[in-house]
């Protein structure tokens, strides 16, 4: 059988043994969560007051200590998939149904079943498998809400070569009908700025709309490629794949007078000054990557980074 019919196969199980609630409903665990999204809602505090209906989850929750025994056909699932190359997961979407407000003192148990399987779907992210996963929350017999859980479990895309990836690429630019011109003038090595269709002012970064006048007509101009430093940091903490800390992020006042994030390069990281002089150029990151960056003026070219 292929790995598809098993994976349908497991619609309808548990998912998990079921379980109860840790603690009941309780006021302290309702005000924190309040506190913690800022809901003021009085329906959620004194005497009378209801679990707000997003908590759904929080009740089943086992918390550091976990709940123990709670294998089922999740697990299954995620060894036979595991084994078959589908090795990456992501969250999806998540859709909650509210049925009976949970009170203080209510108990609650839950149980979960594999809802629906997807036919093999290919995303950007690679080729898998959707998981619909339900869990129905009561009290007693009575249905509190459902919460339904679609992960996908997939082959990333980037695995199929391993020994082709020297390592972990900088991150893509997401491109959208905002910001696409953008990237076409990056294509051809051109930095466009936005000028408002009605006023006449810059912007930078695009946006679909001027916050001078908010005429939503624009053409561009093109960066001469003058800047100056006008203000950076120097990352050392968080690590990111393909980073090399520490480096240098600087805004770059541009000399058209919008002002950009990016990239100063020919100089060392505890060299880039505010006030330093930049000159625009295209850096070609990797075979599909060109980005614009800036190269400390009067440095010899190439001398680092
Ligand atoms: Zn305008």
């Amino acid at each position: 059988m292929d790995i598809g019919a098993r994976l349908k196969a497991f619609v309808g199980r548990a998912a998990a043994t079921a379980g109860a609630g840790k603690d009941p409903v309780n006021l302290p665990m309702i005000r924190h969560w309040c506190e913690a999204v800022g809901d003021t809602s009085p329906a959620y505090a004194g005497d009378a007051a209801i679990a707000p209906p997003t908590m759904l989850q929080a009740w089943t929750m086992g918390g550091l200590s976990g709940h123990v025994d709670r294998s089922g056909a999740h697990d299954e699932m995620f060894a036979l998939l595991d084994g078959a190359g589908y090795t990456a997961v992501v969250a999806t979407d998540c859709e909650q149904e509210y049925l009976r407000p949970l009170r203080p003192g209510d108990e609650i148990t839950f149980g979960a079943v594999i809802e629906a399987v997807s036919d093999r779907k290919t995303t950007k992210l690679g080729t898998g498998y959707f998981i619909t996963t339900r869990m129905d929350i009561r009290v007693g017999d009575e249905l509190a809400g459902t919460h339904r859980f679609r992960i996908l479990k997939y082959a990333p895309a980037s695995n199929r070569s391993a020994s082709e990836e020297p390592g972990p690429r900088r991150p893509r630019p997401v491109i959208n009908r905002d910001n696409a011109g953008f990237w076409a003038g990056v294509a051809e090595r051109r930095l466009l700025i936005q000028r408002c269709g009605g006023c006449g002012r810059l912007r930078f970064p695009w946006l679909p709309g001027c916050n001078g006048c908010g005429a939503q007509e624009w053409d561009t101009v093109e960066a001469s490629g003058d800047g100056t430093v006008f203000s950076y940091v120097v990352m050392h903490h968080p690590p990111f794949p393909a980073f090399d800390p520490p480096y240098a992020v600087a805004v770059i006042a541009l000399a058209e007078g919008v002002r950009m994030v990016s990239d100063v390069v020919g100089v060392a990281h505890d060299e880039v000054r505010v006030g330093m002089p930049v000159r625009l150029e295209f850096q070609q990151v990797d075979e599909e990557l060109v980005l614009p960056v800036f190269r400390a003026v009067g440095r010899a070219s190439g001398a680092v980074g």
